[in-house]
């Protein structure tokens, strides 16, 4: 077994979409990002790059390149499980904390679960999503950004 571990954080800004595990969630402010900024795939995509021992998601996708520009974050998602499956991994399970002051993501829970486990062809029980605020202290808690942690446990196949 290999375990892997990945955090994110994004500025929300106005102007831009809400997306975190691939649902678009409605709120007046979103992630500022060269992708479409989904912090949730990029902090698990970095967690499975660390359990493989592969670099970071920067690595692959710069964001000084225009190919990446708005860019699904569900390709870079993919393009890790190739990796990982190359490797001759599958997915244990994954956990993931969200970080976000608003909106409350309860709603949107088990949409994002369904996601995750499509995206790595493994079962919804080994998906954890949660979500909390920061409190009102910070930044995060001031709404002007959203963290993401994952931890991943990967088998080998
Ligand atoms: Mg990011």
């Amino acid at each position: 077994m290999r375990i892997g571990i990945g955090s994110d954080i994004h500025r929300l800004v106005a102007g831009r979409k809400l997306i975190i595990a691939g649902v678009d969630i409605p709120s007046p402010v979103g992630e500022l990002a060269h992708s479409d900024g989904d912090v949730v795939y990029h902090a698990l995509s970095d967690a499975i790059l660390g359990a493989l021992a592969l670099g970071d998601i920067g690595l692959y996708f710069p964001d000084s390149i225009e190919d990446t520009l708005n860019m699904d974050s569900g390709d870079i998602v993919r393009f890790v499980y190739d990796k990982m499956t190359e490797k001759g991994y599958r997915i244990g399970n994954v956990d993931i904390n969200i970080t976000l002051e608003q909106p409350k993501l309860k709603n949107y829970r088990e949409k994002m679960r369904k996601n995750i486990a499509q995206l790595l062809n493994t079962s919804l029980e080994n998906i954890s999503v949660k979500a909390g605020t920061n409190e009102g202290l910070g930044d995060i808690g001031h709404g002007l950004a959203i963290k993401v942690d994952a931890i991943v446990l990967l088998e080998e196949i």
